[in-house]
């Protein structure tokens, strides 16, 4: 399991077992021996046919952990609360899990459910994501935190102020300036007192691959100047009380504590200026960034790894805001975070199976096949004459040198077509021959995975980021050989040749398709943060709508032929598991709870109103879950 830096990147989920198959202990390290869950004994099962008691499914395969899930979220919380006990800070933490992270129903719901009792809440950066997590915080604590980023819409703000009213904490961040505009009119309007963050673009500067939201020329957040006209219109339309949130977000995976000290320490002191301007703060909301340690070196000198551990950085973050806040006198703000990627990476383990190899070495030729050669192709004889006397001489260098020559010189032969294909066979399997009696052949095998990267691991291709890919047995038995990854589809970036720790190919046992079981199981780890999510809905925006067009001679000189809209946002929910219908009676039931319980309605009137609010909610709702989720 070393050849795998199991113990590095797997501590303490994922270990080795004693029949060599990797295993699962879902509570981390409180879990007990007898309750590790071995992953090739859920591949059988779940690979296994009907008829005999499996579930007939095919691979590739998500395996979800909600054990691990649920240890992710506690030992995050702990590490707050130790760090806020051990520091004598005078408030509490209080985190959201982003769903952008990973949008699965199951998924989400876990979060609220295993985070109520800490008040655990959730963030939303899109209008299906937040009709998502409305209705899951309808089951959830009712402090808990629905943070709204994301760019917004009169519609997607209607939804965050609605969820006010059905007694959800939302918080509307503004990411822009002009949406301030529309926070004020549709509050008033929609007669509900907003509570407003925003999101600062800090100076600090994180400058690794996902640091690019990080800067000055970041692209979300306001500058230092709209954050000033942001307070004084607030404070000119009476509603300066209702910014309570200071948000901002340097980048995922940041590497070290000493940058985020930094990058929480500027946050900090623009939360005390926030204060003495007169505004109501009550919470400091440091983004995601918590990373993990994809190949387990602990070192932070890539996007691979971070340098701390979830103490540490709990530990660092309070201190900043602690020291900072001090020094104004300012109380302490109550902690929100929004790790994405800490929570759910873990959870996760994508399976799937090597089908084949190709075996680089087919044919190997020895010098006494190579007769043919002699006979009336004298160039090549003499590359071939040189060579064989620099095998006999142990002279590798030259053998290096001959073979390049002599296989240049057959391909010229049979492009000519004097060399025969079966003769330029043999010479390239002389030349393996040769490669490998002085230890230079390539020793590198062609596995092919039954896997598409670009729907199941998007992040490889597009940003080349790496996951720890390991056999999930056989880890008992040397491997034989080294072999690259290459998927199923018909695209040529599909295909993993890099792995964690630098290596171009990974340690690979060897196929053996008449063995027992046969079969060779490999398994993707730490990929249950964004892979899933990315692949076609990321932020849950869906597909584009389609139309065709056709020239016509008509008056427009064009016809659309065919249309078809793009996925709605009930659409998208649907395609993560969830229920659009179930989800909008939950809202609505909420509603219904709300408006028709609050006041015990006196006159006939007043029912009327409530009646008629009602309605509207409920209209208002059923049209966000039929409307496309990009902006109106
Ligand atoms: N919050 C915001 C605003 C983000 O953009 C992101 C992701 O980049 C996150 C939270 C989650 O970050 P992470 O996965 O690093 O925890």
């Amino acid at each position: 399991s070393s050849l795998y830096r199991i113990d590095g990147w797997g501590a303490p989920y994922f270990i080795a077992n004693s029949s060599g198959n990797i295993s699962v202990r879902p509570h981390g390290s409180e879990t007990l021996p007898h309750q590790d869950i071995d992953l090739l004994k859920i591949v059988k099962k779940v690979t296994g046919p009907k008829s005999s008691g499996g579930l007939g499914l095919q691979l590739p395969l998500i395996v979800r952990f909600p054990d691990v899930l649920k240890n992710r979220l506690e030992c995050l919380q702990s590490a707050f609360d130790y760090a806020i006990k051990s520091q004598g800070y005078d408030s509490h933490y209080q985190g959201v899990y982003p769903v952008k992270c990973n949008q699965d129903r199951f998924v989400v719901e876990d979060i609220v459910k295993f985070g109520s009792s800490f008040r655990f809440g959730l963030e939303a950066g899109s209008k299906p994501e937040i009709l998502l997590a409305m209705s899951c915080l309808c089951k959830g604590s009712s402090d808990a935190f629905l943070v709204c980023n994301g760019f917004k819409d009169a519609e997607y703000i209607s939804l965050a102020l609605l969820g006010r009213k059905l007694a959800l904490n939302t918080v509307i961040v503004l990411e822009q300036e002009e949406e301030l505009d529309l926070v004020i009119e549709l509050s008033q309007k929609m007669n509900v007192r907003p509570v407003i963050g925003l999101r600062a673009k800090l100076r600090t500067k994180h400058s690794g691959h996902f640091g690019s939201t990080s800067g000055e020329k970041g692209k979300f957040g306001l500058t230092t100047t709209q954050i000033v006209r942001v307070v004084r219109k607030l404070r000119q339309s009476g509603m300066l009380d209702c910014l309570q949130l200071l948000h901002f977000h340097i980048g995922s995976q940041i590497p070290s504590t000493s940058l985020l000290s930094d990058g929480v320490a500027e946050a900090a002191q623009l939360y005390c200026e926030l204060v003495r301007l007169g505004a109501h703060m009550k919470v400091i909301d440091i983004g995601g960034g918590l990373g993990i340690d994809y190949d387990g070196s602990k070192s932070g000198e890539s996007d691979l790894s971070v340098a701390y551990s979830l103490e540490e950085y709990a530990e660092a973050v309070v201190a900043s805001v602690r020291v900072v806040c001090d020094r104004s006198s300012v109380k302490h703000p109550v902690i929100c975070s929004e790790s994405g990627r800490a929570i759910v990476s873990h959870h996760s383990v994508l399976i799937f199976e090597a089908v084949s190899a190709d075996k680089p070495m087919v044919h190997q030729a020895t010098p006494g096949d190579i007769q043919f050669l002699l006979e009336g192709n004298e160039e090549a004889r003499a590359n071939y004459e040189d060579l064989y006397a620099a095998v006999m001489r142990g002279d590798h260098e030259s053998c290096l040198l001959y073979v390049d020559q002599l296989k240049q010189r057959c391909v010229e032969g049979f492009k000519e077509g004097v060399l025969s294909i079966e003769q330029l066979a043999s010479v390239d399997g002389l030349c393996e021959w040769v490669l490998k009696a002085i230890g230079a052949s390539d020793p590198v095998h062609t596995y092919n995975i039954n896997l598409s990267v670009f729907t199941s691991i998007p992040d490889l291709w597009g940003i080349d980021q790496l996951f720890p890919i390991v056999p999930i047995h056989k880890l008992d038995q040397r491997p034989g050989a080294r072999g690259i990854l290459s998927d199923l589809t018909c695209d040529s970036d599909g295909k993993i040749n890099k792995f964690i720790g630098g290596e171009s190919s990974l340690p690979l046992h060897e196929l053996d398709k008449n063995g027992s079981g046969g079969r060779y199981f490999l398994g993707m780890f730490l990929g249950g943060a964004y892979e899933e999510a990315l692949g076609g809905v990321h932020n849950l925006f869906g597909g584009p709508s389609v139309v065709r067009v056709s020239q016509s001679d008509g008056p427009h000189s064009f016809a659309v032929t065919r249309a078809v809209p793009g996925q709605s946002s009930a659409d998208v929910l649907r395609a993560m598991q969830h229920e659009p219908e179930l989800m909008f009676q939950t809202l609505k039931h909420r509603a219904e709870e709300m408006m028709h319980t609050k006041g015990g309605s006196e006159g006939e009137n007043e029912e009327e109103e409530e009646d008629d609010e009602f309605n509207n909610v409920a209209a208002s709702l059923d049209r966000s879950f039929h409307n496309m989720p990009y902006l109106a």
